[in-house]
């Protein structure tokens, strides 16, 4: 008599699979089980076919297979603005450049085109996860809804006007509006955004300290970015902006601080002592010339620290493989130790240091039963990633985001042989193309 195979959704067969669990595996030929929106098991492809049957069996033969890479800090409808205001220093970039132009043209049409564009690339560079933070939250949900990504979304709050709202208790009550309607979609869950702490005053900071301890929601702001930012605290506050937030209540394990460019030692002890998790943007913080965090400091007062692309207004990429190499290179170069930021912990930064930067590493961030199946193949057979003796080196240093091949999100897959599944690619160039002659740029 004939075995009963078990039912599965889905089988990938890879030649690699790098897990970024406890145990930091490394698995040569075997597959990855997929039941609906999740993992079900992992085992060798030579036993796999034993045990299982599936309608969508996947061979990726020269392929590693990793966790869903996971974006902790963005500005996804912000890729409208990519290449609209360069090489100019963050303040400049803001006050003369970018704030204006939100006025003139930040709607929700903008927000859900710019977040779809946005959403496209970072599906095509293995991004299954992304924190944002932006105006129109419904709009970037529809987005995130038409492509199927996972998202926390920010619910911005700002001490000034803009297009969105009128002062930080409309920007609350907006958010909190669209955080109730969008409760029960899976692949949604929001976060209090206040901007930072130059534009969040101390009764806004108090009055979203309430909420996230009441409602128990993360915080996501922008945080010791650069050192414009310490001074005008100095002058304005006689403190640092951590020590500022700190008084307030608002530093803590709930906190997603973006960028932490300048900490001094008293700065540095309260994060660590708070648990707060840190995105590094090593990319959007040289562009702006801010300077480099100083993340060795960070991993050895054993901070979380995952990586973000910030908004392709500052990067211009939202290219977490790319950020995972520049990361793996400063701290080397900064430090002048090599040994600093292994290949596997850039990975792994990427990956379950999101997942934990969000409270999400319970469902996602590494390749485990029982998580959600967010998963990633990039192939390795190309000319530049020969000859190839560690997979994971070659990952880090050797491949790009040209070589993600296939992306799953929730079990479901969205990228196939490099192309989106089921969105038509001319269709968003011809959406940014029209956005590009509306903002009169060439
Ligand atoms: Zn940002």
């Amino acid at each position: 008599m004939k075995d009963i195979k078990k039912n599965a959704s889905v089988i990938i067969s890879a030649s690699w699979i790098f897990t970024a669990g406890p145990e930091d595996q490394l698995l040569s030929d075997y597959a990855v089980v997929i039941e609906n929106d999740k993992v079900i098991d992992l085992l060798p492809q030579n036993k796999v076919f034993d045990e299982y049957e599936a309608n969508n069996n996947y061979q990726l033969t020269d392929h590693i297979l990793i966790p869903g890479l996971i974006n902790t800090h963005t500005h996804a409808a912000m890729s409208l603005f990519k290449g609209f205001a360069d090489d100019l220093s963050l303040q400049d970039w803001l006050n003369n450049h970018i704030w204006p132009a939100e006025k003139e043209f930040v709607n929700s049409s903008f927000v859900k085109d710019g977040s779809i564009l946005a959403l496209s690339e970072m599906i095509k560079s293995g991004v299954t996860t992304f924190n944002d933070m932006y105006f129109f939250p419904e709009a970037t949900a529809e987005a995130v809804k038409e492509l199927g990504v996972r998202s926390n979304i920010g619910l911005v709050v700002l001490d000034f006007p803009t297009n969105y709202a009128t002062d930080p208790e409309d920007y609350l009550v907006k958010g909190f509006e669209f955080r109730d309607k969008w409760r029960n979609e899976e692949l949604i869950t929001t976060s209090i955004a206040p901007h930072a702490p130059y534009s969040v005053s101390n009764e806004a900071f108090t009055l979203i300290n309430t909420y996230s301890e009441e409602l128990n929601i993360n915080i996501h702001t922008h945080l010791h970015e650069t050192q414009w930012e310490i001074d005008q605290s100095i002058d304005k506050y006689g403190i640092t902006p951590v020590q500022r937030l700190n008084n307030l209540g608002i530093i803590g394990p709930s906190l997603m601080a973006a960028h932490c460019v300048y900490l001094n030692d008293q700065d540095m002890d309260i994060l660590a002592k708070n648990k707060v998790s840190i995105a590094h943007n090593p990319s959007s913080n040289m562009k702006l010339g801010s300077g480099i965090a100083d993340v060795a400091k960070m991993l050895k007062q054993n901070l979380t620290v995952s990586l973000g692309t910030d908004s392709s207004a500052s990067n211009n990429r939202l290219d977490i493989m790319g950020e995972m190499r520049l990361a793996a290179l400063l701290i080397k170069g900064t430090t002048k130790s090599p040994e600093l930021i292994p290949a596997k912990e850039a990975i792994k930064m990427a990956t379950i240091n999101g997942a934990k930067t969000l409270g999400l590493d319970s469902t996602i961030g590494s390749i485990e039963k029982n998580k959600k199946a967010d998963l990633v193949a990039i192939d390795l057979s190309a000319i530049e990633n020969q000859p190839l003796y560690n997979p994971i080196s070659t990952l880090v240093y050797s491949s790009s985001r040209t070589d993600v091949s296939y992306v799953w999100i929730d079990g479901k897959i969205k990228l196939k042989d490099k192309k989106l599944v089921n969105i038509d690619e001319e269709r968003i160039i011809q959406m940014a193309k029209k956005w590009q002659r509306k903002l009169k740029k060439i």
